[in-house]
């Protein structure tokens, strides 16, 4: 494939199959009805995270939360100031994995807090059993394991909230998940975490739609047992294809129904390997960026996308790869496919708590309530 970087009709990519000029785009889509927060994502590397910077100003976002590692905070402190704020997160690069979702994880906890942080993040999707069994124990990252019960303790002794991510695309348990005995349906996956919602009423934060967009009546239900639970909209590949899938009125009568608790967010991922320009076939078939271009591109799609489904009436073909289709079909799609994407033109009132009002409300309060 020709990536050829000085161009500027770039040849489509993952990350812009339409050949989208995402900076026209964002003039195109003009000022979002409030400025937007989001509170799922994961910066790291600072030339990345500079990179993020341009896009999130073009596209409307005014604050940030991000799980980064926790050498990078202050940097990214001094970039980006009071608009980011940093969620605590395990070392999941260390060495020593068991240390490090162990007491470390406790150490790391305590780092945040001192750094500001209010919000732990408890990552147990059904893969940490894999992470988890490299470590000696397939349960370590389970919100049942002692040890995180030790974190969710701790964090509540110092005044943090929490957020989960408990379960995976539909389209993972049809294919990467079917051995249920070793992890679990995805129905299994939210017991141990209505026990944690249950014992610890601070809220909780449940990314990528709770883990079922796909099925709006769970979530309804989950949300009706737990007066402390919330949503992220994180992870936009899989928001993209599974929302679209809802007729519009079902969606937005599922965001009425729960306004205020529902948080924008969008799961971008930076990290400075994408900057360096090289043609690695195991970024391309990652879908990473190679260079500065298309860190931009990779970054900006998300936003457009999300951007797109909430604000527009566009019906069409995603701008992003996703992989998720030719893995549950590989006979009808490629790597390149992508779903639909549907445009739900959200009433702005309810956009502006999506946006923005459900995160400072629940948000801006607890870091009032926590200092
Ligand atoms: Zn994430």
């Amino acid at each position: 494939m020709n990536r050829s970087h000085e161009s500027s009709t770039r040849a489509p990519w993952s990350a812009n199959r339409l050949g989208l000029n995402y900076r026209e785009e964002a003039k195109r889509l003009g000022a979002p009805p409030c400025p937007i927060i989001d509170v799922h994502s994961h910066i790291h590397g600072l030339r990345a995270a500079e990179v993020y910077r341009e896009v999130r100003d073009l596209y409307g976002v005014s604050s940030t939360y991000s799980m980064s590692r926790l050498s990078e905070v202050p940097a990214l402190q001094e970039l980006f100031g009071d608009s980011m704020r940093f969620i605590a997160v395990p070392e999941f690069m260390a060495e020593d994995r068991k240390h490090a979702h162990t007491q470390g994880f406790l150490d790391s906890i305590e780092g945040f807090h001192g750094r500001g942080s209010r919000i732990v993040k408890f990552w147990t999707a059904p893969r940490s059993r894999d992470y988890g069994k490299e470590a000696g124990d397939p349960l370590l990252l389970s919100l049942d394991n002692e040890w995180r019960q030790r974190a969710m303790d701790l964090a509540d002794s110092l005044g943090m909230m929490f957020m989960a991510h408990i379960a995976d695309p539909d389209t993972w348990f049809q294919t990467k998940y079917t051995d249920a005995s070793f992890y679990g349906t995805k129905a299994q996956q939210y017991e141990p975490f209505e026990r944690a919602l249950e014992a610890h009423p601070s809220p909780w934060i449940a990314a990528h739609m709770g883990g079922w967009p796909e099925d709006l009546a769970f979530l309804d239900g989950l949300l009706s047992r737990h007066d402390n639970l919330y949503l992220d909209t994180s992870a936009t590949k899989w928001m993209v294809r599974e929302l679209s899938k809802h007729s519009r009125d079902e969606f937005i009568s599922f965001l009425s129904k729960w306004a205020g608790r529902i948080l924008f967010g969008s799961d971008i991922v930076t990290m400075d390997e994408h900057l360096i320009e090289d043609d690695d076939p195991a970024k391309l078939k990652a879908g990473q960026a190679s260079g500065r271009e298309e860190a931009f591109e990779l970054y900006a799609s998300r936003y457009w996308a999300l951007r797109t489904m909430y604000e527009t009436n566009y019906d069409g073909e995603s701008p992003i790869a996703d992989p998720d289709l030719a893995m549950v079909a590989p006979e009808r799609f490629d790597d390149m496919a992508a779903p639909r994407l549907q445009g739900m033109n959200v009433p702005k009132e309810l956009l502006r708590s999506v946006y923005r009002d459900a995160a400072r409300d629940l948000l801006d309060s607890w870091h009032a309530d926590h200092p």
